[in-house]
């Protein structure tokens, strides 16, 4: 990695943001942080895992029927090579951190000249629609996902490009997407599934060729015009219903209109377009408003995967796609970058260290699809679309490639940088390395966070700068010391302006006591339920925590009592102690008076994103209150 790798979204010096990012390259992250934990398992065991499972699930094969190298039928999902190109893009930005990894740049070789072998002449590549419907190309984009395989595949080359790995691949993914550039820079068809807007964005950075830019906006303008067969599926699910600079709520399916979101945001800062950037700030309040889990997952309905009405909510029957939740982090990152607005960030913390974190197994090898925020006592688990327990695959295998490639860039996503300085939008223990007007600028990070709310940076720079602390949203500001004084942020960051000749430290201190979170009075699913949190992490109870005896769904909590924090150890997370009571009456299921008298418990509660790692049993995030009679 050179000193200046670009991570994932960097964009153009004419681009109108608020902020910039540091490069990929800038971040170190601390190997026993949490960061640091969760990026050597996704180098190591998640990484590797997805590289076997695109063998063993056959999408190698895809390709490799293409070019005669194997026969028998075409498997899996017809958008296969999706899964392909999104574990490439996660090689790339593994490389671009630890190149000496020959294992998995042996993987990003010979799949680049895979790729280039099943190219076609004119540059169309996609198995499926080579293999097994030649005549259907680009006919049926409704439901093809061939530019959302390109999409990928261009992603994938962005990422190489960016890490200087595998030149291959930039020239199979460029001579694509000049095919498509051609293709549909004049027709009035879209995609049903969004991705090669934010795709074509990205390629234009890299490449400066502004054809790519050109159609990206194109596509997103088309959309809402009816131009695509909603069949089955509906015009809201293809994110065809109503055009993006009309649109006032979310709506369909949940990854389609997040990755749609992000290259809108992509669009509007490339072309100054500030009323595509308008919408985009729009449909974010009403997502975030009324349509988001505690965790910061999306996505209400297994119908469709899709958005449901405002404050439609259920815990149990929570869709909430891991690749929502991994669209949501990209999508607030582009929000954070175009705008300041720190209300970005703090969601990006929301999901990643629940909703994304949480559907990796400790093992690294195991992956939720969907993420509920409550598994009921007695779950029927045996279908992939509810699992009780974390899957080492899906037939349709978006998810684990995904978090792969999140992961494997995600030192990213921490910093960024506007003429004023640094802004530290995610904490973590680390090291940051940059120039801000050209001068050095380094900062060793200290801290347990997420388990500890201390944070001490020592900063060596001879630079002016102002450095910007965020002060996340869930956190109480009156309880916020910096060197143990009280500070009072401005539009949610600690900004300051110091000599810093001298190694300076300064060090901020985040209350993390125990919360109740209460939900809002709309969402009926949980009125009636408090969740507990601590810092950045939504908990929730599991059964293996509870006396033998005691069902789940009996538990009640009593929030006039505080949760209280336990340590973190060597093998252990912060778990609270909470106090509450179990429902000890026999009800019927309907009645006139049903009984809810409880003897006390206290019970313990786990960060979310750690359950289901022992032996599959219910969870629950929202918990009853107590009666107070
Ligand atoms: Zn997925």
């Amino acid at each position: 990695m050179t000193e200046s790798t670009p991570g994932p979204v960097h964009p153009t010096a004419d681009a109108v943001a608020a902020l910039r990012p540091l490069p990929l390259s800038a971040t170190t992250v601390a190997d026993d942080s949490l960061w640091g934990t969760w990026l050597r398992r996704n180098a190591v065991r998640t990484l590797p895992h997805c590289v076997s499972q695109l063998h063993a699930a056959g999408a190698i094969d895809n390709l490799r029927r293409v070019t005669g190298e194997a026969d028998g039928d075409f498997q899996n999902m017809w958008f296969a090579d999706s899964d392909v190109h999104k574990t490439l893009e996660a090689a790339a930005w593994q490389l671009a951190r630890t190149p000496d990894d020959a294992e998995l740049r042996a993987f990003l070789d010979t799949t680049a000249a895979l790729l280039a072998k099943a190219q076609g002449e004119d540059g169309y590549l996609n198995s499926y629609y080579t293999v097994v419907k030649p005549e259907q190309r680009w006919r049926e984009l409704h439901k093809s996902h061939e530019l959302y395989c390109a999409g990928h595949l261009i992603q994938a080359a962005v990422a190489a490009s960016r890490a200087g790995v595998g030149a291959e691949i930039v020239t199979v993914a460029r001579r694509f997407a000049d095919l498509i550039v051609d293709r549909f820079a004049a027709a009035n068809d879209v995609d049903g599934h969004p991705e090669i807007e934010t795709a074509l964005v990205e390629l234009y950075r890299v490449t400066g060729h502004r054809p790519y830019l050109d159609l990206a906006a194109r596509l997103v303008d088309l959309r809402g015009h009816g131009l695509l067969n909603p069949e089955h599926f509906g015009a809201a699910y293809l994110q065809d219903h109503v055009p993006i600079r009309e649109a006032d709520a979310v709506a369909g399916h949940a990854v389609r209109q997040l990755y749609l979101l992000a290259g809108v945001v992509d669009v509007a800062v490339e072309t100054h377009d500030g009323e595509l950037l308008a919408a985009a700030q729009r449909l974010w309040e009403d997502a975030f408003g009324s349509k988001t889990y505690l965790t910061g997952a999306h996505g209400s309905r297994h119908r469709d995967e899709a958005f449901g009405d405002p404050y439609e909510l259920p815990a149990d029957r929570a869709y909430a796609e891991t690749c929502a939740a991994i669209a949501s982090f990209q999508w607030n990152w582009r929000m954070l970058l175009a705008t300041g607005d720190v209300r970005h960030a703090d969601e990006m913390e929301r999901v990643l260290h629940n909703a994304i974190a949480g559907s990796t197994a400790l093992d690294g090898e195991h992956f939720f699809y969907s993420n509920p925020l409550h598994l009921r006592t007695g779950h029927d688990g045996s279908h992939e679309d509810a699992p009780s327990q974390r899957l080492s695959w899906y037939s349709c295998a978006c998810c684990p490639p995904n978090l792969a490639r999140l992961m494997a860039s995600l030192p990213g996503y921490a910093i960024t940088t506007d003429d004023t300085g640094l802004q530290i939008q995610l904490y973590t223990a680390g090291e940051i390395e940059t120039t801000v007007d050209g001068s050095p600028v380094r900062i060793a990070v200290r801290t347990g966070y997420p388990w500890d709310g201390r944070v001490e940076l020592t900063v060596t720079t001879a630079a002016p700068i102002t450095l910007s602390l965020r002060i996340p949203g869930w956190c109480p500001t009156e309880d916020v010391r910096l060197d143990g004084n009280p500070v009072e942020p401005v539009d949610g960051y600690v900004r300051l302006r110091r000599d810093w000749t001298r190694d300076m430290t300064v060090t901020l201190d985040l209350p993390m006591h125990g919360r109740i979170v209460r939900p809002h009075p709309r969402i009926d699913a949980v009125r009636g339920c408090v969740a507990l949190a601590r810092g950045p992490l939504v908990y929730c109870v599991e059964q293996a925590d509870l006396p033998d005896g005691v069902t789940l769904e009996d538990v009640r909590i009593d929030p006039s009592v505080p949760p209280v924090a336990g340590r973190a150890t060597e093998d252990g997370p912060v778990t609270l102690t909470v106090a509450g009571g179990v429902r000890t009456a026999d009800s019927a299921l309907y009645g006139s008076a049903i009984e809810d008298h409880t003897d006390p418990i206290t019970f313990s509660a786990l960060p979310y994103f750690l359950w289901g790692n022992r032996k599959p049993g219910p969870m629950r995030v929202w918990i009853p209150v107590a009666a107070t009679e």
